[in-house]
């Protein structure tokens, strides 16, 4: 008989477990189980039930308490702690569960995820966590219960977990998993074997660039500077395993060689990803407990961006940016500590302390959190200085119990795309704050009146301040960088929260903003994690959140996107081709080489081939005017020293430069200015000065036109 519940069967097809062991399950067995009363409800019956079922019991149930140990030894002896992951099978199906209620900083919760098996086949099948225990302390060992909240519908969702206790000397005791009925019934019985005293495990693959200066970052000593924590020395591994996670390292291939590149070592978000798509062996399988990380100098963005989290298929790769952070200092080594866990977390779907009611389940925004995933220069608590004089070198508790029990689409590489259990946010976003004295405004326009079907969705993000005092402020509006979060209701009432392909973490001190004087930006929010935004007519409503330093969320207003329904057969043809998750990370990109987005490139070209004419094409040629403009470096093990390089295609980047930023086109002026700039930046390193300069005065003139 095929079981499709993997909490309701109640034979006992239990393996790996020691025969002494099986006293457990027979003990309890579902006869004497169906004889107790049934509690009138989970509260009642969690209180009483553990003792009734254990006739011996010395109970004194406490919820939640710390582990009292029972099976007291003559004579005080080191009891093992039970917390870490077990691993059992019954009825095709294995568990893997996480117990968390002793040793490090317990979260005093079980977890766990069922894996179905079917011939030699594993399919993961759902997921459960048990947000309250009650720990008993029986003559069997510890008995831990509580009710699951489970991915799927359960029949038997309690949980009841025993586990004899044992010396510290003594191999680890199995645990043995009875799921029962809310009123008691007994369904499938699990003896799971200890696996590990870490509750999760990961493999972490990090590539490394030539031009990293030597040494590479292994550790920092907590010690070496005034902190809110014991001092000891932390490593990316050492931070993780207090956590509860096990990183573990995995062989990377030799350095790649920059010299490839020919004095081009920044690096561009087109070619990150594009790198880890080609040279990550776990890249786009399927869900998997594996990173990627590439070290490097510098991204083109400039030597404020330490870190990025860069993914648009799940959360696995990240990139740490040596150029300012580099060096033995205990100063450098505390950052590159901090900025290796941070973007990390990113990995496994944690979001930044002042962002976390954009989240969904929505969590509380935290910036004055003494977290890995707060930036320093945003600490509420008074900047920089005061976070790392206060800060444990620690993650909070809801992020620990994040990373121990979330469900495991929600934290798994390639599981639920970064921030959600689903993209949707709270509408309320959309309403009115109740109060903003941040002295701050933040305004959000599109760029057109009115979008076709297909064309990239760009904005302009505008801050000023109307303060007489000078505000403190930090100059990040896109929403790329996390300083900034734009909200998208669509037309159909949904609210979600836009993510970017690439997730910046950037160091740049706040800056004061005088009264009067405005900064801006404009930002592509086509498409992002989540694939399209703007894929269907309709009008839209966009909000910005600006989050300042001091912690304030200064609201936008709320701008209409209307995007039109095309009005002719080509509008529709063209707009087939322009809407799709590839071309949109191309418009994102601003343009890549990459082999994944092939046919996303492909559909492009025939925008330009076929439909040349329509006003859509602009957008095409743009993209591939600013990747021709830049080289294009790939990780790539083919290649001698590791690395390829696609020299800039200059004369082509030119003439489709001309094209676009034709008057007549309906590309922004920023958008042509940064093309230039772009271009400039080629034309210089190729010795042409000249030519760079009148570049730069045509990009200057349309800065100047944008501003109006
Ligand atoms: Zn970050």
């Amino acid at each position: 008989m095929t079981n499709y519940d993997p909490t309701s069967t109640g034979t006992l097809d239990v393996v790996q477990e020691p025969a002494t062991e099986m006293q457990a399950p027979t003990e309890f067995g579902a006869a004497e189980i169906a004889e107790e009363p049934t509690g009138t409800g989970v509260a009642s019956m969690l209180g009483t039930e553990a003792a009734a079922a254990l006739p011996e019991a010395e109970a004194t149930p406490t919820v939640a308490a710390p582990p009292k140990p029972a099976m007291l030894p003559p004579f005080p002896i080191a009891l093992r702690h039970v917390s870490g992951s077990y691993v059992g099978i019954a009825n095709s199906f294995e568990l893997d569960l996480r117990v968390d209620v002793d040793g490090a900083r317990p979260m005093r919760r079980m977890s766990g995820d069922f894996v179905r098996i079917i011939g030699s086949t594993r399919t993961y099948f759902g997921s459960f966590v048990i947000d309250s225990l009650v720990i008993t302390n029986t003559k069997a060992g510890e008995v831990i219960r509580g009710l699951g909240r489970f991915t799927f519908s359960a029949s038997h969702p309690v949980l009841e977990v025993t586990i004899p206790r044992r010396r510290f000397f003594q191999p680890a005791a199995p645990a043995t998993v009875r799921f029962l009925t809310t009123t008691n019934q007994l369904g499938a019985t699990y003896v799971c074997s200890w696996g590990s005293p870490f509750f999760r495990s990961v493999t972490l693959q990090t590539e490394t660039v030539s031009d990293v200066p030597a040494p590479l970052f292994t550790s920092y000593d907590t010690g070496s500077l005034p902190s809110g924590g014991p001092a000891r020395t932390l490593s990316v591994v050492t931070a993780y395993a207090e956590a509860g996670i096990e990183v573990i390292p995995a062989a990377a291939g030799p350095v790649i060689d920059i010299a490839e590149a020919a004095g081009n070592h920044m690096w561009s978000d087109a070619e990150l990803m594009a790198s880890m798509a080609t040279h990550f062996t776990h890249y786009g399988t399927a869900p998997h407990w594996d990173l990627w990380q590439l070290q490097c100098l510098e991204h083109e963005l400039g030597p404020s961006l330490l870190g990025i989290m860069f993914d648009s298929q799940g959360r696995q790769g990240c990139a740490v940016f040596n150029f300012s952070m580099g060096g033995t200092t205990p100063d450098q080594l505390r950052t590159q500590l901090y900025c290796h866990v941070h973007e990390l977390g990113h990995c496994f779907n944690l979001m930044h302390s002042w962002q976390k009611s954009l989240a969904k389940p929505a969590g509380v925004d935290n910036p004055s959190a003494l977290s890995w995933m707060n930036y320093p220069q945003k600490y509420a608590g008074g900047g920089t200085g005061a976070f790392w004089a206060a800060f444990p070198f620690q993650f909070i508790d809801n992020e620990i119990v994040h990373l121990r029990h979330a469900f495991r689409a929600a934290i798994i590489p390639e599981g639920n795309p970064f921030t959600i259990g689903a993209a949707e946010i709270d509408p309320q976003v959309m309403s009115d704050p109740v109060e903003d004295v941040s002295g701050l405004d933040f305004r959000i326009e599109p760029v057109h009146s009115s979008f076709l079907l297909g064309e990239p969705v760009v904005v302009e993000l505008r801050l000023s301040s109307f303060d007489k005092r000078p505000r403190m402020v930090h100059g990040h509006l896109s929403p790329q960088t996390s300083g900034v979060s734009i909200a998208v209701a669509r037309p159909d009432g949904r609210a979600v929260r836009f993510e970017p392909l690439v997730d910046h973490l950037v160091s740049r001190d706040p800056q004061p903003l005088q009264e009067g004087k405005e900064l801006s930006e404009t930002a592509y929010l086509g498409s992002g994690k989540h694939g399209l935004y703007f894929e269907q007519p309709g009008t839209y409503k966009v909000r910005g959140i600006y989050h300042a330093p001091d912690g304030s969320r200064v609201m936008s207003n709320v701008t209409r996107i209307r995007v039109r329904y095309p009005a002719t057969q080509e509008d529709n043809d063209v707009a087939e081709l322009m809407l799709g998750e590839q071309q949109g990370a191309l418009f994102a990109l601003r343009g890549s080489d990459a082999e994944h987005l092939r046919a996303g490139n492909d559909a492009l070209d025939t925008v330009i081939e076929k439909y040349g004419k329509h006003p859509l094409a602009t957008y095409a040629r743009y993209q591939k005017a600013f990747n021709a403009a830049r080289a294009f470096k790939l990780v790539d093990d083919a290649a001698p020293k590791r690395l390829s390089v696609r020299a800039p295609d200059i004369a082509r980047a030119q003439s489709l430069m001309n094209a676009v930023s034709a008057p007549t086109t309906r590309l922004d002026e920023i958008s042509k200015a940064q093309g230039f700039d772009r271009l400039a930046v080629t034309l210089e390193a190729a010795g042409n000065s000249e030519g760079a300069s009148q570049v730069r005065q045509t990009s200057q003139k349309l800065r100047a036109a944008s501003r109006r």
